[in-house]
């Protein structure tokens, strides 16, 4: 393969690894290899990432899924898992052991926050969670015991950001793996491991996938790295089968330019927000209004990604009354959780996911009751603009 060549080639052209002559890759839908000599058999059994053999071990079709999802981040190999919660889990867990610290932050995906509160404590990790805004709290933070520090960047509902750079060379001063999910902005907009980051974690349910039909989950980092992930994800079990390796293989072709369309489209709805007066507030790291504007430009790619919130003004109870309504009256956007794909999605956290959270429960998690989340989707910006004004009333 070409390294010269832009994304938008190299994704096309990704040898598959196996001649057949189809210009697509077939699915590889078995569980296990014809071994054709014990000797090939003991080789297999201990090779480490074999891709047939057995499919929990790997397969023909991850396997092109992973190398579809080194490219997007630049990195120098990937793994490919069930969801992005397995992702996230086999980094932690084969990297992390009793009496270890890892920094994290304050914010992060609600199944991240999960297992820094209650697993990884439950294992003796010590957990120390920091504002991901302020660079100097990560290292502020760190003991000698501190082995990882994982970031998120930009973070659900408020986009805000984490300095890359700076987390990683706090990191590697101190012998610590860094790690960014990369999950809201993809390799499109920001790729991580430029900035110095180590791993690279990701829901590939989302937009590397991008079609909202297939659960996925990606690492990528050097292969020792990816190498050590897969020996947790051997034993544990959390394989993406090999439909779904190809379903995110064929989403993946269209990633750049869905990317794209998407994060043009993001930033011209977020600039109409911004100034529309039926809207108190734009989050979009694109935004000359964003706070850590000056950030994003230097760390993201140009394009500041297709996820944006915004806020509807009033007191909490009006503001979530109109939130409802906003919901109700869009014709185009689907109500739905999740983002990344080419359907533009729009939640309503203070009813939808947090309706069981109090207002203090929810103001100290930065979701304001009019807040709501869109992830853009690749329709005619018209077209989703008339449905937005619309909705607003
Ligand atoms: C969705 C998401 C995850 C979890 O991914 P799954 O594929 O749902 O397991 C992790 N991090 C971020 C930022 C996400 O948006």
């Amino acid at each position: 393969m070409d390294a010269t060549q832009d994304l938008h080639t190299r994704l096309q052209h990704t040898e598959f690894g196996y001649d057949g002559g189809a210009v697509t890759p077939p699915i590889f839908q078995t569980s296990t290899y014809c071994l054709e000599t014990p000797e090939q058999g003991a080789e297999l059994a201990s090779a480490v990432r074999p891709d047939r053999f057995y499919t929990r071990y790997g397969s023909p079709n991850a396997a092109h899924a992973a190398r579809l999802v080194a490219l997007t981040e630049a990195g120098q190999d990937a793994l490919v898992v069930g969801s992005g919660m397995a992702a996230i889990t086999a980094v932690l867990m084969s990297h992390l052991q009793a009496g270890d610290q890892i920094v994290a932050q304050s914010a992060h995906y609600t199944g991240t926050l999960s297992m820094l509160g209650t697993w990884l404590p439950r294992f003796g990790i010590e957990v120390s969670q920091v504002d991901q805004t302020d660079p100097e709290a990560f290292t502020s933070a760190c003991t000698d015991r501190t082995k990882m520090i994982y970031t998120e960047t930009p973070t659900n509902p408020t986009m805000a950001l984490t300095d890359l750079s700076a987390v990683a060379e706090g990191a590697r001063e101190r012998g610590a793996l860094s790690v960014c999910d990369n999950t809201f902005a993809s390799g499109y907009c920001q790729r991580p491991l430029e900035h110095g980051i180590d791993v690279v974690v990701h829901s590939a349910t989302k937009f590397l996938n991008g079609h909202h039909d297939v659960t996925a989950g990606a690492v990528v980092g050097a292969t020792e790295t990816v190498d050590r992930v897969w020996e947790w994800a051997r034993v544990t079990g959390p394989l993406l089968h090999p439909f779904e390796a190809w379903l995110l293989a064929r989403g993946l072709k269209t990633f750049a330019l869905r990317l794209q369309r998407q994060t043009e489209t993001a930033l011209h709805l977020a600039r109409w927000l911004d100034q529309d007066e039926r809207v108190a507030r734009a989050h979009y790291p694109g935004l000359d209004s964003h706070p850590q504007h000056e950030l994003a430009k230097r760390q993201m790619a140009g394009a500041f990604g297709a996820m944006l919130a915004f806020e509807l003004p009033g007191a909490p109870a009006e503001a979530r009354a109109a939130g409802v309504e906003v919901l109700r009256r869009l014709e185009l956007c689907t109500p739905a959780v999740s983002l990344g794909g080419t359907e533009t999605l729009l939640t309503h956290p203070a009813s939808q996911i947090y309706a069981h959270q109090s207002e203090e429960e929810l103001a100290e998690a930065g979701i304001g009751a009019g807040l709501l989340r869109m992830s853009v989707g690749a329709e005619h910006p018209d077209d989703l603009l008339a449905d937005l004004d619309r909705a607003l009333g």
